[in-house]
């Protein structure tokens, strides 16, 4: 048994330990670098200890997935929210010499945090501020800075053009900067290919603050920022984008289908058209469990929702020909601006165009707290594998998950496997996909592999 004379000796250890450590922090001396190095006073302002007020408030603004919200969430010994690249370029360099990693946020969508959270001490460079878009319709170029969600890019392009898109993801809170960074796909995915294959030039500054250019950098860390995965190679400041022209007017679609309407073998037969229809036809297939109407056991509903870069009338005959299980009808139909189709499949109908402005407000169809993980299949997933992956989905357990499958093929075929290191451009399957239902974690591994799609679970 410990004496009270060890019991006070070990307290007093643990009390001056404590407080030379506190007093010692790195962070302590990064902030007085910081105040040297910028030469800026107004700097101050733009700082976030955990002593600060606003501390809790500029961490949550985009930390979106509250599964890296909580208590023992490793957080930033300060965030710097930089208006100026000096900032950026003495936040690196003191973060440097003083021992402390950083990490870069623009949207916070990472889907395991890595923006927001580290397993060492760290400083968060959140580009808030850097988020200017413009947009030349003439050239038909934009450029846009990595802090801008995808909805700000998405709206300043609309307002000068509506025949004018540019290639990427449909959830308007995205980041530029961790999206594009990582390739980048969404409704154009099939007729212009990737984000990232968009971007004609970057603003970036490396690990020794130097702001380069694409010819600046060379086109090794060029083709590898376009991709490689955003925080892997140094901070893209801003994108110089190729915007794609889009019809006035487009059609989406959605039609569904249960178990009991032979969903399994609507979704089986999919597979082998999707890829295949043309360029135009953006298609995805969304899955979840439901409640059946008949008998009010649980089943599987299948959305299969497109966007065709066409007219209805164009569009119906094809769908005949090549998917005619489908069994799609005008009044599955509508026709509308290419913007409004993004507002349709984000969520978001009916809703006014500057809803796209409003980085912060959260995506309805997105749960606050949430793992989602994709996963690349390349051969047709059998009708038994299909059985076998509904059945976990009418499992009580997956209650709130929800599977979407994106048809790849299209460009996304022709353009060259190496032409930038998005690594699922083909064909590829990882053939294991891992779900976290509720605290239980469930694993699923198809027995065959599919099709060319990502799949993306959202839980
Ligand atoms: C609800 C939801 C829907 C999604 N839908 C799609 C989809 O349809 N298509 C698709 O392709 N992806 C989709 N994603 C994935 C998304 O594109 C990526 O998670 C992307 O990295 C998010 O970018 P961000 O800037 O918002 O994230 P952040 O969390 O800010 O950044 C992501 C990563 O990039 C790094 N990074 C951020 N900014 C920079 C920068 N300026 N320079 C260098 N590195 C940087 C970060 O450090 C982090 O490692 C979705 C994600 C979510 C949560």
């Amino acid at each position: 048994m410990k004496s009270p004379q060890f019991s006070m000796l070990f307290t007093l250890v643990l009390t001056a330990f404590f407080s030379f450590s506190w007093a010692t922090l790195p962070h302590q001396s990064f902030l007085q670098c910081l105040s040297l190095r910028s030469n800026d006073s107004s700097i101050s302002k733009l700082i976030f200890t955990r002593t600060n007020s606003s501390y809790g408030s500029v961490l949550d603004s985009t930390l979106w997935n509250l599964r890296f919200n909580s208590t023992n969430t490793p957080k930033p010994l300060v965030i710097v929210t930089p208006t100026q690249i000096s900032h950026i370029q003495a936040t690196i360099h003191c973060s440097r010499k003083h021992g402390l990693q950083t990490r870069t946020r623009s949207g916070g969508h990472d889907y395991e945090g890595l923006s927001s959270i580290a397993k060492v001490p760290f400083i968060i460079i959140d580009l808030v501020h850097f988020r200017s878009v413009d947009v030349d319709v003439e050239n038909r170029i934009a450029w846009v800075q990595s802090g801008a969600s995808l909805g700000e890019l998405y709206y300043r392009i609309a307002e000068k053009s509506t025949k004018l898109a540019f290639p990427a993801a449909v959830f308007h809170t995205i980041g530029v900067g961790g999206h594009i960074s990582g390739g980048g796909f969404g409704l154009l995915l099939r007729k212009y290919g990737l984000a990232a294959d968009n971007v004609l030039d970057a603003q970036f500054i490396d690990v020794n603050g130097r702001v380069l250019d694409r010819k600046s950098m060379g086109e090794d860390l060029f083709w590898a920022i376009r991709g490689g995965g955003g925080g892997s190679f140094g901070i893209v400041l801003s994108w110089k984008l190729s915007l794609v022209p889009v019809p006035a007017n487009v059609t989406v679609f959605s039609v569904t289908r249960v178990l009991e309407q032979n969903a399994t073998e609507v979704v089986h037969r999919w597979q082998y058209i999707a890829r295949d229809l043309p360029d135009e036809v953006y298609s995805t297939v969304i899955l979840r469990g439901i409640n059946s109407t008949q008998d009010g056991r649980k089943t599987v509903l299948a959305i299969f929702s497109s966007l065709f870069l066409g007219t209805i009338n164009e569009l119906l005959p094809l769908m005949e020909q090549r998917f005619p299980e489908l069994g799609l009808t005008r009044q599955n139909c509508t026709e509308m601006s290419y913007i409004q189709s993004l507002m349709v499949n984000n969520g978001l109908p009916n809703q006014p165009l500057e809803i796209l402005l409003n980085w912060t407000s959260r995506v309805p169809i997105v749960s606050p707290s949430y793992k989602a993980k994709s996963d690349y299949v390349k051969e047709p997933i059998s009708v038994t594998g299909l059985n076998g992956l509904f059945s976990r989905l009418t499992d009580e357990t997956a209650a709130l998950t929800t599977i979407v499958f994106v048809a790849f093929g299209g460009i996304m075929d022709r353009i060259p496997e190496n032409a930038t290191p998005f690594p699922h451009r083909a064909e590829i399957c990882t053939r294991s996909f891992m779900t976290w239902v509720g605290k239980k974690k469930t694993t699923y591994t198809p027995k065959d592999t599919s099709i060319g799609l990502e799949v993306l679970i959202v839980i």
